[in-house]
């Protein structure tokens, strides 16, 4: 069954919704993209995204489930369904809160 996904869809269009972090070493990195380091030292050190759709859903978003929930990254581990963040998430997605 699908879940709800209202989280796994970039509102801002940035397509910075989901950061991911050095642990996240299991996320394909063709469903990825990184900004470049600011120096040749790589100082900062490059930020890794999800890659969205052009409708803001993300790349590993299929049939309404995630197809890399095993390796997801951890900031989707982190999120908590029911949690306010959760509840905003579903009510910019027009579901019941
Ligand atoms: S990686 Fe999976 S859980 Fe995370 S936003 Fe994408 S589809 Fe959703």
């Amino acid at each position: 069954m699908a879940g709800c996904w209202a989280c796994c869809h970039d509102r801002t269009g940035s397509g910075r919704w989901v950061e991911l972090g050095e642990g996240d070493t299991g996320v394909p990195a063709e469903l990825t993209w990184s900004t470049p380091g600011w120096s040749p030292q790589g100082d900062p050190p490059p930020i890794r995204y999800m890659r969205h759709r052009p409708d803001g859903t993300c790349i590993a978003l299929s049939g309404g489930l995630c197809s890399i929930y095993a390796v997801r990254p951890q900031v989707c581990r982190d999120f908590q369904a029911g949690s306010w963040q959760c509840d905003s998430a579903r009510a910019r997605r027009g579901h019941a809160v």
